[in-house]
């Protein structure tokens, strides 16, 4: 709350935020944080901490020029709600941002990331459903037209789930991964020979096709899709290449779709 209060006021950083809860400084406590080498963390991490925190302070000052600042800015007409049009649920990877590589701006697209880009199936056990109530919401509230599934190359989750242990560790990755664990039998199955690097990027498309899947178990994805059209999209964004590929449900293949 603090860190943005204060940029929200313009102000100068103060001696408090400096050594404040978020980096090296001292905790809410009051007391030093442990850093584990000798009780006294490093200068040069505690300015690293700051350096890529106040990162984030300017690039937010420069947004709310842009987005506040002017006349019929953006947010006052989006302060009033919101009505996307899209649903994208992408991987939580830092290279793949939705916005940011369909150049949308705020208002357009409501965004579901986790690791690998995953829709569980539909089931109503007690766990905490945090995609699907997304999607739920998505669907049910705000009547998206649209639903995207992003996977992309070099997914660290999908690699997780290649060469991992399927679910079987206590790791929350593991287990959370295993949700496409059917793309991973079938990219072995129809490339049998490939190396790691090509089954990788195979299992990330195959996912993309599970998570299309799953999406469909939900009964109120299937209803929207029949009485209103909304549209089920898979899409894969090549960041080797640069490309954007959309899957053709007729054939199963991802087509370039930014030529
Ligand atoms: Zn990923």
């Amino acid at each position: 709350m603090g860190i943005l209060y204060e940029a929200s006021l313009g102000a100068q950083p103060t001696q408090q935020f400096k050594r404040g809860a978020f980096g090296a400084g001292r905790n809410r406590s009051g007391a030093r944080p442990n850093p584990g080498h000798g009780g006294i963390a490093p200068l040069e991490e505690e300015f690293m901490s700051q350096k890529a925190l106040w990162r984030l302070v300017a690039g937010f000052r420069r947004f709310r020029e842009k987005y506040f600042e002017v006349e019929n800015s953006t947010y006052s007409r989006l302060s009033n709600g919101q009505s996307p049009k899209t649903l994208i649920i992408g991987c939580s990877d830092s290279r793949v941002d939705p916005a940011i590589i369909t150049s949308s701006g705020p208002g357009e697209l409501f965004v579901v990331r986790n690791v690998a880009n995953l829709v569980p199936p539909f089931e109503t056990g007690g766990g905490h459903h945090g995609v699907s109530a997304a999607i739920e919401f998505a669907v049910v509230n705000l009547k998206v037209e649209n639903i995207i599934v992003l996977g992309h190359r070099q997914c660290g989750g999908i690699r997780a789930l290649v060469s991992g242990l399927h679910g079987e560790s206590d790791s929350f990755v593991d287990r959370w991964v295993a949700i496409a664990r059917p793309a991973h039998f079938r990219a072995l199955a129809a490339h049998p020979e490939a190396d790691m690097e090509s089954l990788c990027m195979h299992c990330e498309r195959e996912a993309i096709k599970i998570s299309l899947e799953n999406l469909r178990t939900f009964p109120f994805v299937r209803k929207a899709e029949q009485e209103r059209g909304m549209q089920v999209i898979g899409a894969y964004f090549d960041i080797e290449s640069g490309h954007l590929l959309g899957l053709n449900d007729a054939t199963g293949v991802f087509e370039t779709l930014d030529v």
